[in-house]
């Protein structure tokens, strides 16, 4: 029924460090390599932004006293509903119903075990970056301690660097929207940082060219209809498709915002 695009670049003010733990490289064992694709371009897959939204949305959630999960294997709200999987197969319009009352935002959002997201992360690749390279104190992931004269060097990507941004929301309440929103925000003002090295202040980034586009499908719905009885109290969520930088972006769009703080979210977990 409708569809969200959230387009834009993400510019990191800080170095930036997504790794590649799968990979080895068996020439240099102490050299710590960045997550690149097949021609060698660093890039930030859209399961480490999944894994950044979910995690500073639980944060909001909570301050605003939602329960949510974390999200973990085995330890989402899917995970604890007995025979979720049985009753799937059996009966799709029961398990619709227990999956709503029986889960969190976070899972509605986010989606968990069988039940597919809500937003669609996609990788962003950069349009200009440089790698710089660090020398760091190797720590064993054994018992942490400091391998004996071990340093290694490890790959970042230099700050002003610029990647693409891309998100797709798929049949979203007004109040979802406003709490993706809400995350991007704090990752734009820097409560939440992106990758690893984040003790080391690294993983800070600005959004910049916001561009928000919301799609309906059925003729019935305008811009501000409603897809929750959450919504109904409150529909006037204006917003703007213009370019905007992500300061003017997160004011002009204030009152999508405004719809997930003041909506009276009660899932029961
Ligand atoms: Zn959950």
């Amino acid at each position: 029924m409708r569809r969200v695009e959230i387009r834009g670049i993400v510019r990191n003010i800080s170095p930036l460090r997504i790794g590649n733990r799968d990979v080895v490289d068996f020439t240099s064992i102490t050299k710590v390599q960045l997550l690149k694709n097949s021609r060698g371009i660093p890039f930030i897959p859209g399961s480490s932004w999944k894994g950044v939204f979910r995690s500073t949305g639980e944060v909001i959630a909570r301050k605003k006293g939602l329960k949510v999960c974390t999200g973990l294997t085995k330890e989402t709200c899917v995970d604890k509903i007995p025979d979720f999987q049985e009753l799937i197969k059996k009966d799709i319009e029961k398990a619709k119903k227990v999956f709503w009352e029986k889960t969190c935002l976070n899972c509605k959002v986010f989606g968990a075990p069988s039940i597919l997201s809500s937003v669609y992360f996609f990788d962003s690749y950069p349009s200009n970056y440089k790698i710089g390279v660090k020398t760091i104190i190797a720590i064993s992931r054994e018992n942490g301690a400091v391998s004996k004269g071990a340093l290694a060097t490890a790959e970042y990507v230099e700050p002003n660097s610029t990647f693409s941004f891309l998100l797709l929301g798929e049949n979203m309440p007004n109040y979802a929207i406003g709490y993706i929103l809400s995350i991007m925000k704090e990752i734009h003002y820097g409560y939440s940082q992106v990758g690893g090295y984040k003790s080391r202040g690294f993983g800070f980034v600005k959004f910049d060219k916001l561009q928000m586009r919301i799609t309906h499908y059925s003729e019935k719905s305008g811009s501000n209809s409603s897809l929750s009885p959450l919504d109904e109290f409150d529909l006037k969520a204006d917003y703007t498709q213009d370019e905007l930088s992500g300061d003017e972006f997160f004011k002009k769009n204030s009152s999508l915002l405004e719809v997930f703080n003041n909506a009276r979210i009660q899932y029961p977990m």
